[in-house]
């Protein structure tokens, strides 16, 4: 299969870091999901670490979700009009996340980002954008300036195709250096219009914010007319109800919704201060529109996923992935592997380092090549992990004692696997 779309489409994939290149070997083509295991196109069952990148964090196949499609598909797949469904899943985001007074539905996290910095820009009348290095928010030209996730395995800091003058209006700054953004605010006066930051990062691994870095942030875009953008299509109703805001409660001014809250469909969101969104076509000028943003089907599995998450079910999620981190752990430790467990909320991530990890810089310091090892042994025997060492790890509600069982018997041989690695 995998030479088959090699034929058709570069690489053989339609998203980078699913073709297995930083670890190298032939992406398992995968047939079906139900809970947390996948099956491949040979019959081969995994325990899924990956959960499609975070969405499907009730696992694979939740009855309620595909019920729910199974209705709203059988009314038609989409209208191109206003319908009750978005409606309804906007509210649900409105009442979990204070902050976010109102909403724009869109179809994936990129358009979700590349609309809020748009949206800041109009609101400010100023072009220059700040970012974090090791930061992912989707392939938008301006942001793609040292970005995490794919980049951080392909080494691609600027890609062809992003013009100078793109790239001009964006600065790229170390995480967790508020000093380095005080200093980029003194020496750019009046020309920021937004900080946008992974609310707690998981595209270069897991690297949580500092104690306070958030709430500086916010602090110094509203002492300097800018707007702060918590980026959380991979924290949202991911890492508790109310997602990154809800564990660390700094308000943003702009946040950035995807992944989880379209239950496995294209679905995302924009969405912030009333004033700020007030701006945005048809209600101001900020032009922002789509086909599909809103569509009935996904709007439909999205609030089926969210109206699930009750707090048992973040209590289900936030145990099983402590108890995998800790028998994580303990396996490398047994086998004197220089590791650090970095996790954020159930967020989780392994660092083949056991320095501090505080930003990118820091992150790709890890003796990588271990994961490599690490990865293929898993691999084997049935443990599907994300395939590159500066990934998160994400878990669902349907990763049950028989799942944990099947990656902690894993765990001994793939330890010793990175153990013996070598560059
Ligand atoms: N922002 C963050 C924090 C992400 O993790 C991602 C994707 O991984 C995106 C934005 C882009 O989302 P999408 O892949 O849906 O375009």
């Amino acid at each position: 299969m995998f030479d088959r779309a090699s034929v058709v489409t570069p690489g053989g994939v339609n998203s980078p870091v699913r073709a297995f290149r930083a670890v190298g070997g032939t992406p398992r083509f995968m047939v079906s999901g139900t809970g947390p295991y996948l099956t491949d196109a040979d019959g081969r069952e995994y325990v899924d670490l990956v959960c499609s990148w975070g969405p499907m964090i009730l696992g694979h196949s939740h009855p309620e979700v595909i019920a729910a499609v199974q209705e709203a598909v059988s009314r038609g797949t989409s209208f191109g009009t206003p319908g009750e469904g978005e409606v309804a899943l906007a509210e649900e985001i409105v009442a979990r996340i204070a902050p976010v007074e109102q909403v724009r539905l869109v179809s994936s996290g990129t358009e979700a980002t590349m609309s809020a910095i748009r949206l800041a820009r109009g609101f400010t009348g100023r072009s220059k954008v700040v970012k974090f290095a090791g930061c992912y928010h989707g392939h938008v030209d301006a942001l793609l300036a040292a970005a995490g996730s794919g980049l951080a395995t392909f080494g691609l800091p600027d890609t062809p195709g992003v013009t100078g003058a793109t790239a001009r209006d964006t600065v790229v700054l170390p995480y967790n250096d508020l000093d380095a953004v005080r200093a980029a605010f003194a020496a750019h006066p009046g020309e920021i219009a937004c900080v946008i930051t992974e609310a707690s990062p998981g595209n270069m691994g897991v690297v949580p914010p500092a104690d306070g870095f958030n709430a500086g942030l916010k602090e110094l875009c509203a002492a300097n007319g800018a707007l702060y953008i918590s980026d959380e299509v991979m924290t949202g109703f991911r890492t508790s109800k109310a997602g990154w805001y809800g564990v660390d409660g700094v308000s943003p001014d702009l946040m950035t919704f995807g992944k989880v809250m379209g239950g496995g469909f294209p679905a995302a969101a924009f969405g912030g201060r009333a004033d700020v969104m007030a701006h945005l076509a048809p209600a101001g000028p900020v032009y922002q529109a789509g086909t599909l943003s809103g569509n009935p089907v996904a709007t439909a599995a999205g609030l089926a996923q969210l109206r699930l998450l009750d707090d048992a079910a973040y209590a289900k999620i936030d145990a099983v992935s402590a108890e995998l981190r800790s028998l994580v752990g303990d396996a490398f430790t047994k086998e004197g592997v220089a590791h650090t467990v970095s996790s954020a909320s159930n967020m989780f991530s392994v660092f083949f380092t056991d320095e501090p990890v505080r930003n990118y810089d820091d992150a790709k310091k890890q003796e990588a090549f271990r994961f490599t090892a690490f990865f293929h042994s898993m691999l084997e025997q049935g443990v599907y992990l994300p395939p590159s060492a500066f990934e998160s790890w994400f878990v669902s509600t349907a990763h049950d004692e028989r799942a944990v069982e099947r990656i902690a018997v894993a765990l001994p041989a793939a330890a010793r696997a990175a153990s013996e690695a070598t560059a």
